[in-house]
């Protein structure tokens, strides 16, 4: 551990050697058969993972580029919108919808709970709209929607595109496109597939490709226009813009061990277990989760520090100790912090983080604990 620090912010998240050292390659040309093989089968292999019966589209940029890139090819101007907000990152849909002149009617949950399914049908059934957003883990809550749930009721609106933001969530949370009734959902590669940040992952369904063509020849945006990449996604021999070259070779390791593991339902079964064992333990050191149990992500947890404890010395402290986790937004700033416990770590991670984390509440002054919350943990991981 010397001289490193363990990236626990929800997002990057570690990278493990064999992922980085795909980032140490010599580039290829983006045309070199080679690299276009590999391409080819990132983005044919994350179609099948997500059973995503649409196109999958892998391009540079942020999670938050896929937030724009779902709205700009799903809704015109003029278009009404629903968007499903448990927290900050359902918020962005807000304004990324205004700048569209696309008009947002907004559902909002009180941080920590979700909006009840029944209240989302209810709404749905009052005006006709083109496209409801829901996140399905909000990294500012640590909230995590029923998005099955949701997509079967939306089979009562087929005339409303289904958009999941998965960006804390895909390659953690079980997914499944089609089989949820999902039309749009994304994610970024610095989340859950434990790669660097850089690429955003894109799978649309049909419906959701119908409603591109719907809008005619062009849309506004360039960039992220599905019809700009639909003719690289198809073969990825044909250049729209460069493509990142090692990012993807990285994605592409990043998938293997996933493959290794057994997948992502498997994936799903390891991150659960490790969470329930680090929220236990999290409870024993007297930090309080913001999300219900019942909606408790598995990919990272909001805490509320006890009293006493100031935000900027904790985790100034815990940095020291080699551990960075981030801080509380908005409300919560001050008050909670968020650790990530997603993508490629193991039991080892665990123990490191609880380690740290107790020395540093021992030195801010809630005594007692040292050892309390790596055995409740370890209890649980047996
Ligand atoms: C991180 C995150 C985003 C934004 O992704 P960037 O890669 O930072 O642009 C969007 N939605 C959710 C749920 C996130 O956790």
């Amino acid at each position: 551990m010397f001289n490193e620090k363990l990236v626990m912010i929800p997002g990057p998240t570690p990278v493990v050697k064999e992922i980085r050292d795909e980032m140490a390659r010599e580039v290829q040309a983006f045309g070199d058969p080679r690299f276009v093989a590999d391409f080819k089968a990132v983005i044919d292999g994350l179609g099948k993972m997500l059973n995503c019966s649409g196109k999958t589209f892998v391009v540079a940029g942020t999670g938050t580029l896929a937030m724009e890139m779902a709205i700009a090819n799903s809704t015109k101007r003029g278009d009404r919108v629903l968007i499903v907000s448990h927290g900050f990152f359902g918020d962005r849909f807000v304004d990324i919808c205004k700048r569209k002149g696309v008009e947002a009617d907004v559902i909002r949950s009180e941080w920590g709970r979700i909006v009840p399914v029944s209240q989302i049908e209810e709404q749905l059934s009052r005006h006709r709209y083109a496209v409801m957003t829901v996140t399905h883990v909000d990294t500012s809550t640590g909230v995590c929607a029923p998005i099955a749930e949701i997509g079967e009721m939306m089979r009562k609106f087929p005339d409303t595109i289904y958009i999941v933001d998965g960006v804390c969530a895909t390659g953690a949370e079980f997914e499944d496109v089609d089989g949820m009734n999902v039309d749009i959902l994304f994610t970024g590669t610095q989340k859950a597939f434990g790669v660097c940040p850089g690429l955003l992952m894109l799978w649309a369904g049909k419906k959701a490709l119908a409603r591109r063509d719907a809008l005619g020849e062009t849309i506004p945006e360039y960039y992220c226009d599905f019809h700009k990449w639909l003719p690289t996604m198809d073969d990825p021999f044909n250049y729209f813009a460069t493509p990142a070259v090692n990012l993807v070779w990285a994605l592409k390791k990043s998938m293997e061990l996933i493959e290794r593991e057994g997948g992502l339902k498997a994936r799903d079964v390891r991150m659960r277990k490790n969470a329930l064992a680090m929220q236990a333990a999290f409870e024993e050191l007297g930090l309080k989760a913001l999300a219900e149990p019942c909606s408790r992500a598995i990919t990272l947890s909001n805490l509320i520090y006890p009293e006493g404890i100031d935000d900027a010395r904790f985790r100034s402290e815990l940095s020291g100790e080699g551990v960075m986790v981030a801080g509380g937004l908005a409300a919560y700033a001050g008050k909670m912090f968020r650790i990530g416990h997603m993508g490629n770590i193991d039991v080892n991670t665990g123990v490191v983080v609880l380690g740290a984390i107790e020395r540093t509440l021992e030195k801010l002054g809630q005594k007692g604990k040292l050892g309390a919350g790596v055995a409740a943990y370890l209890s649980k991981m047996a």
